[in-house]
């Protein structure tokens, strides 16, 4: 199969009301690296609009962040089928990048600074509670290395290297995992809670992490692991990508390493 015939749909949940601090960079990355590899690709949204039938199309899911109001909108818009055709595609299989307010959704609840418990999708195991609005937010350059298994291992064998990344977090929600891999180690920064050192989570093919937009086009060998994993599943066939000019990318990175004091990880 040579790479005219091969197409991906990423779907974008709630542009609109989902995508606070650049996380529209996560899209705008994932879209340009799969057409420069000559992979047709279409962006949908995934919204009020949308019906459920739509989530079936998805080969690579992106949600972004979200203030407490909007996260309140959204779940009530998922709850029924929407949430058991997003359920079913995740445990599918379907990879996707899920940040900040989006995994609070999956999680079990959300409870916001003010106001009620948000009920979740419960997808994955873990639970998230902003401690109230005089408390801190986690904010800032994150770093963490990525441990979850198989990722790592899959990222590993692509860079040669542990994979480290390199983000940015803005959060007032803590989140604690139950019976689900975290995503990676904390480097620098605060991650899902600021006390154990984990930040995101993983579940089979799904990222779920605090760090917003700058995820992929700073750490662009996940943006190619999505797009990797997703023609692996939707056309059974191994499939390397043609390696594309990484240099600004990497320019940031050295830049940002140097910035924190950690340049033994450049
Ligand atoms: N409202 C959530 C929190 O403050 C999510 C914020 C975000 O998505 N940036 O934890």
């Amino acid at each position: 199969m040579n790479s005219e015939q091969l197409e991906l749909t990423i779907g974008w949940l709630y542009p609109t009301l989902m995508s606070t601090y650049g996380d529209r960079g996560n899209v705008i990355c994932l879209q340009q690296r799969t057409q420069r590899r000559g992979i047709r690709v279409n962006v949908i949204p995934l919204d009020q609009q949308t019906p459920a039938e739509q989530f079936y199309k998805v080969d690579i899911f992106m949600g972004g962040g979200a203030q407490d109001r909007q996260q309140e909108i959204v779940m009530r818009d998922l709850q029924g089928s929407k949430a058991n055709a997003l359920q079913e595609k995740i445990e599918g299989g379907t990879p996707g990048v899920f940040t900040c307010g989006s995994p609070q959704l999956l999680g079990h609840y959300y409870e916001p600074a003010l106001g009620k418990r948000i009920q979740g999708l419960g997808l994955l195991d873990l639970v998230s509670k902003h401690p109230g609005v005089d408390a801190r937010r986690c904010i800032g350059n994150v770093v963490f290395e990525i441990t979850a298994s198989p990722l790592a291992q899959d990222l590993k064998a692509m860079l040669g290297k542990n994979p480290v990344v390199i983000g940015f977090e803005n959060h007032g929600g803590r989140t604690y995992l139950g019976n689900v891999e975290p995503l990676a180690q904390v480097v620098k920064g605060y991650g899902n809670n600021g006390e154990d050192g984990t930040e995101g989570a993983f579940y089979r093919n799904a990222i779920a992490t605090y760090s917003h937009g700058p995820l992929l086009p700073k750490n662009p060998f996940l943006a190619d692991w999505l797009i990797q994993t997703a023609l692996k599943q939707k056309y059974h066939i191994p499939v390397s990508l043609e390696p594309l000019d990484d240099t600004l990318a990497t320019k940031a990175r050295v830049a940002m390493f140097q910035r924190l004091s950690l340049t033994n990880l450049s």
